[in-house]
């Protein structure tokens, strides 16, 4: 598609291909329900995503820019893997 983009992509990696499954909880400040978001990553540090920018929203159509370090709790799982505690609540 374009040829300028020369490093965006790499081909898959061959050692280590894992990925991890973060989840971040914040809680909201209005109504102080709990939010939830979840991104993979190929890190697994949770540090990395301290100081990523995430858009929560709540129910209550609260809206926050929260940094990843102003999450209440940090959850890494690896992806793919043995527990995804489905249907269950955040907290
Ligand atoms: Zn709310």
């Amino acid at each position: 598609m374009d040829p300028h983009s020369d490093s965006s992509r790499e081909p898959a990696q061959r050692s280590d291909p894992k990925l991890y499954a973060h989840t971040l909880r914040f809680r909201c400040g209005a109504c102080k329900e709990p939010l939830a978001l979840s991104f993979k990553s190929a890190d697994r540090n949770p540090e990395k995503s301290a100081v990523s920018v995430f858009y929560l929203l709540c129910e209550c159509r609260w809206l926050k820019r929260a940094l990843g370090m102003e999450a209440v709790g940090h959850d890494v799982s690896p992806c793919g893997g043995v527990r995804e505690e489905k249907g269950k609540a955040f907290w």
